[in-house]
């Protein structure tokens, strides 16, 4: 099956409630040729497990990133979820504080490139330009 290289990207702030910086795992895209449209938020279930996935290989030195991220529990509602927990106090902020880590982010830029790593191509058009539906500007 067909693979396509994808960039893992996050922020880097503080946790609201004990200030331990944390890397905020906030989107998907294409590491090579990219387009705007394809940029993927990490707020719904099949993102988030590809960002994990992708931050936990075994290659890699981000598997406390990975281990962060947070599936939406079954009780909460509503479309937007935040999936990163503080590595430090356990604390999980609410889709508020990574909207403006995005909203900061698409503004000033200044994220990190967390991971890259291959998923198979049907699976990358099943989830790419999700979440959010943000137009990345910087492709
Ligand atoms: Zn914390």
């Amino acid at each position: 099956m067909s693979s396509l290289q994808v960039d893992v990207l996050a922020y880097e702030a503080p946790c609201e409630r004990c200030s331990f910086s944390l890397w905020w795992v906030f989107g998907l895209l294409p590491s090579y040729r990219p387009r705007g449209e394809e940029f993927t938020t990490t707020d719904f279930p099949e993102a988030v497990d590809m960002a994990r996935r992708i931050l936990a290989a075994p290659d890699g030195d981000t598997a406390d990133v990975a281990a962060q991220l947070y599936d939406r529990p079954a009780w909460q509602r509503g479309r937007s979820f935040n999936p990163n927990r503080c590595g430090a106090c356990g604390h999980h902020a609410d889709w508020h504080v990574l909207d403006a880590i995005l909203t900061h982010v698409y503004h000033h830029k200044g994220w990190i490139h967390a991971a890259a790593g291959r998923v198979p191509v049907p699976e990358w058009r099943a989830i790419r330009g999700g979440g959010q539906g943000i137009h990345w500007p910087y492709c």
